[in-house]
């Protein structure tokens, strides 16, 4: 599939109408990092860091993970790297942690909320992530942050972690950018300040959608029941593109759904200009968005949210279908 997209990989991900979409690419262990050369994907917007710490027996060293976060910067080639944080629980159990009986694990004790009980743990990979930058950029963020203050406190220990390596003469990232994902619906209304203070947000649709629709992502049953595409969703999403345009936040997705070619047209459509996917995805976003007017897409996105269209899906594939492409 890579090859089929080979003559655009070096291309830009440019609209008919002219505008410019930053694709990025998901990764989560090393093996992944060449794929950035092949994709044609402009820097990696996910890095998941579960992966090192469910591999193994106990939790990992912060020397071992230093070395492998210097690793993928090294082989990134200048190129940025988001690093998510810790996101354990729910669906992500660590083999070695006292596993918490929950009812509800997805709405449970997970992600930001163990890193802020068990600040030990967050630290020492705050630390790694600062002695693997050594004197490079580093982009941190939080994942499943459900209100500004929970965001603050992650950023004040991220802070302090910074001040620390300084008055041990270490060596600094050049800058540091500290984003948030928005995965609850709650962090779309927090206040504004908290849209001043993070350095970007990152959608993580996956999650955003499950809490949207209150439909476990993980149950067959009634995870497609709601299309990404259904109007309520994007209005949702549209006014967290407004939100961050007011305050000139760095916005992007990094869900599932941005690889997916009409959902990414629609994101696009409605002000999102940067998505990161799976690596395989860089390509065929890139041929429908390269093909694709943004301003006739928004019309069609328009026309049926007025007409009381339950999803645009089936407006835009007509409207593709029109298209002779
Ligand atoms: C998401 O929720 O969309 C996301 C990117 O994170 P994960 O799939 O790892 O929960
Ligand atoms: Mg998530």
């Amino acid at each position: 599939a890579q090859e089929r997209y080979s003559s655009i990989r070096d291309k830009p991900a440019e609209t008919r109408c002219g505008t410019r979409i930053s694709l990025h690419m998901n990764a989560g262990l090393m093996a992944d990092l060449p794929s950035l050369e092949g994709s044609g994907a402009e820097g990696v917007g996910l890095f998941r860091t579960e992966l090192q710490f469910l591999v193994r027996n106990k939790v990992p060293r912060r020397a071992e993970l230093a070395a492998l976060y210097a690793r993928v910067l090294d082989a990134s080639g200048g190129r940025r790297v988001a690093f998510r944080t810790l996101d354990i629980g729910s669906d992500k159990v660590l083999p070695y942690m006292k596993r918490e009986d929950e009812p509800n694990p997805a709405l449970g004790w997970r992600a930001i909320r163990v890193g802020l009980d068990k600040v030990g743990v967050m630290r020492m990979q705050l630390q790694a992530l600062i002695r693997a930058a050594n004197g490079r950029p580093l982009t941190v963020m939080f994942p499943f942050v459900a209100q500004f203050e929970e965001f603050t406190a992650a950023r004040d220990h991220l802070m302090r972690e910074l001040d620390r390596e300084e008055k041990l003469g270490r060596p600094l990232p050049e800058k540091v950018e500290i984003g948030a994902m928005l995965e609850t619906p709650s962090l779309a209304y927090a206040p504004r300040q908290f849209f001043e203070l993070t350095d970007f947000i990152s959608i993580g649709g996956n999650d955003l959608k499950q809490f949207f629709f209150a439909a476990d992502r993980e149950n067959e049953r009634v995870r497609r029941r709601y299309d990404t595409l259904n109007v309520s969703f994007l209005t949702f999403l549209e006014q967290i593109v407004k939100r961050c345009g007011d305050t000139g936040t760095h916005l992007s997705f990094c869900g599932e759904d941005a690889g997916r070619p009409i959902e990414a047209l629609c994101f696009a459509a409605i002000g999102m200009r940067t998505l990161s996917m799976r690596p395989a995805s860089v390509g065929p976003v890139k041929h429908l968005l390269r093909k694709s007017d943004l301003r006739e897409a928004r019309a069609i996105i328009e026309t049926a949210r007025e007409r009381g269209d339950q999803s645009v899906r089936p407006a835009i594939m007509d409207w593709m279908r029109s298209q002779n492409w």
